[in-house]
């Protein structure tokens, strides 16, 4: 896949100051709900007004949108407003009416992405047409099944295009909804500079609280602008009530962001020496995660050794480790030195906590 700066001209033309803001409620309720968010947010740094139509929702019962009827509603936005308008499509019907409707922009959901089926579907009833078209990250951490999906918009002739980060579903997440796996977003910013990628927090966060913080993330990583979730009664929400947040609020999220500017050659070199360090800050809070479950294994381990009498050290396993390790780094350009003194230091820790968990 090649992706070049004409492709991301739908963003580029619109000439804005600032990143792009994608603002509007998870789904579109009633057509005063709708109208009323659009208004409030026309008042905001907001762009382009979203609204969920079809709703995939991830078992029945929940609300699964308002279908088409709420079309027109979305057109009202844009002939009141002015601001251009995006929605969800999940199939062939669905951007048939969407086009049929003047929707501005479309975007493919993260359970969508996941099916290259669905993906081809929606790219063949596209077919014609060069509407931009904004891929969400697949629930599963799989950067070329996100990728896979933008090359078939690419190849149906859609030009205009950009990617939404949304986070990864893992099982039983405490702090995040979705977790972000920066590693990559990053991955994919550093092999296509010119796709526009996009942060979606609200789905990342789940909740109101941390969504400036994982903005300003992104921002740092040189992303290209955010979509999240508003509506007038954020509590009230037939669909993410948790992650909503009102206009104003969006509006103070926003402002508070810290958008650096590249004006000349020494700020643009700040700006990559601030998107490295982000970079390191995120591989490092890594690390110390990783080595973390690591030390808990070997807790584990401790425990049964001692329940069945065996020695903690095991020397003929550790030079086997420490061996293959070396190995593997050799391939990542690691010395045999750096990669030893790290996984003896690791060793050190580990039988020390093998012994505290007798
Ligand atoms: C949404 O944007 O409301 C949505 C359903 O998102 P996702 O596809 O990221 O779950
Ligand atoms: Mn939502």
């Amino acid at each position: 896949m090649e992706i070049k700066k004409e492709n991301r001209q739908w963003l580029d033309a619109m000439n804005l100051a600032h990143p792009i803001v994608i603002a509007g409620p998870c789904s579109a309720e009633t057509e005063e709900q709708v109208l009323k968010t659009a208004h409030e947010l026309k008042n905001t740094d907001t762009n382009v007004f979203r609204a969920g139509i079809w709703k995939p929702r991830t078992r029945p019962g929940g609300f699964e949108g308002v279908g088409a009827i709420g079309l027109p509603w979305l057109q009202k936005v844009k002939e009141e407003t002015g601001m251009l308008v995006t929605t969800e499509v999940g199939n062939a019907n669905h951007v048939e009416l969407a086009l049929k409707h003047g929707i501005d922009i479309l975007w493919i959901g993260a359970r969508t992405t996941v099916n290259p089926f669905v993906v081809q579907e929606i790219a063949d009833a596209l077919k014609g047409v060069d509407i931009p078209v904004l891929v969400k990250n697949p629930v599963n951490p799989d950067l070329p099944l996100w990728l896979g999906a933008v090359e078939r918009f690419q190849t149906a002739g859609i030009s205009q295009l950009g990617v939404i980060h949304r986070g990864f579903s893992t099982y039983n997440s405490m702090f995040y909804r979705n977790k972000p796996k920066w590693h990559l977003a990053i991955e994919l910013k550093k092999e296509f500079p010119d796709l526009p990628l996009i942060l979606d927090p609200s789905h990342i966060c789940g909740r109101r609280d941390i969504i400036l913080d994982v903005s300003q993330t992104a921002l740092d990583l040189n992303y290209d602008g955010f979509m999240i979730e508003t509506h007038i009664d954020p509590d009230k929400a037939w669909s993410d009530a948790k992650q909503q947040v009102t206009p104003a609020d969006l509006q103070k999220i926003t402002e508070n962001l810290k958008i650096r500017q590249k004006s000349s050659s020494k700020e643009e070199f700040q700006l990559k020496l601030a998107m490295h360090r982000k970079e390191l800050d995120l591989i490092d809070s890594t690390i110390i995660d990783v080595l973390g479950d690591r030390m808990g294994i070997a807790k584990e381990i401790g425990k049964l050794k001692h329940k069945e009498n065996v020695a903690i050290l095991q020397s003929g396993r550790w030079s086997d480790i420490i061996a293959k390790m070396v190995e593997d780094g050799k391939e990542k350009g690691l010395s045999k030195d750096f990669v030893e003194e790290i996984f003896r230091a690791i060793h050190v820790e580990s039988i020390h906590v093998q012994h505290q968990n007798k």
